[in-house]
């Protein structure tokens, strides 16, 4: 069992929460560096979670969460492998054990399996204890479904509880946010949605989308089949690569967020904050 006090081992930046939780087209980052930050950095690492990473080069991660999907997911790895991208999936380990196939297809294309919990429940309003034991449950059966060691979490709602940080490192799992987004479950139309999504496009980028829709995704994230050609195809002519999670991370330092530090007062931008939204 992996220490949760060990230190990340890269290099990193420090952010303020609300440029992920209140990420909103057009934002800065704002970053913590400053000399106390700096100093209580080795302390503060267990308690932090991966935002992007900290790059010029024109790379980022696109990311898919709530699956595997019958109805989207075959159309999601169509448009990905039509551009020779990999994308991380956070997916359900409940969904994964019904569509058993699907997420081995996801594996087998190159893909990145990531967790996004048993089923899509606020973990947050769980005890803790049962929280933490529904996180190693959801590891092991996706790592039961997709035969591989599943290395990377996000929370369901990317809604973050210090316990539940540490649990994931105890089990190995590294805790991924995201720092760009194209509000995918609002039901707008597919050209709206691409659009968002490109706006928010920067170097090091991870962009939360999702690949469900029907039957499975209830009332919740709704997508679109044409959303991510659109997207590609938007993004194609500046020559973007496209990595899972765990290439951009070993490859370049990350951007971090500490969980348990309040929100900025105010958007980088100047802007009130208002209720972020999530996945
Ligand atoms: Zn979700």
């Amino acid at each position: 069992m992996a220490s949760p006090f060990r230190v990340h081992p890269t290099p990193y930046v420090q952010v303020r929460r609300s440029w992920v939780a209140d990420y909103e087209i057009g934002e800065r980052r704002q970053e913590l560096e400053t000399p106390t930050m700096r100093r209580l950095k080795p302390l503060l690492a267990p308690w932090s979670s991966l935002i992007c990473v900290d790059t010029i080069d024109r790379v980022m991660a696109l990311t898919f969460d709530d699956g595997p999907d019958p109805e989207l997911t075959p159309s999601v790895l169509d448009a990905l492998a039509a551009e020779g991208a990999r994308a991380t999936f956070f997916m359900l380990s409940a969904t994964a054990r019904r569509h058993p196939a699907l997420a081995r297809r996801v594996a087998a294309e190159g893909h990145e399996i990531a967790l996004h919990g048993v089923v899509h429940e606020r973990s947050t309003e769980l005890p803790l204890t049962r929280a933490a034991a529904r996180l190693r449950q959801g590891k092991e059966e996706l790592e039961d479904v997709v035969g591989q060691e599943i290395r990377l979490f996000r929370p369901t709602y990317g809604a973050i509880r210090m316990g539940l940080l540490l649990q994931a490192r105890r089990l190995g799992l590294e805790t991924v946010i995201w720092s760009a987004w194209a509000r995918d479950w609002l039901g707008d139309p597919p050209e709206e949605v691409a659009e968002r999504a490109y706006v928010a496009r920067h170097p090091g980028a991870v962009v939360l989308l999702h690949d469900i829709v029907g039957a499975e995704a209830g009332p919740r994230p709704l997508s679109s089949p044409e959303t991510v050609p659109l997207l590609l195809d938007k993004l194609r002519p500046e020559g973007w690569r496209y990595l899972t999670v765990g290439q951009l991370t070993a490859r370049y330092p990350h951007i971090r967020c500490h969980w348990f530090l309040p929100p900025g007062k105010s958007r980088p931008n100047g802007a009130p904050a208002e209720p972020g939204r999530a996945a």
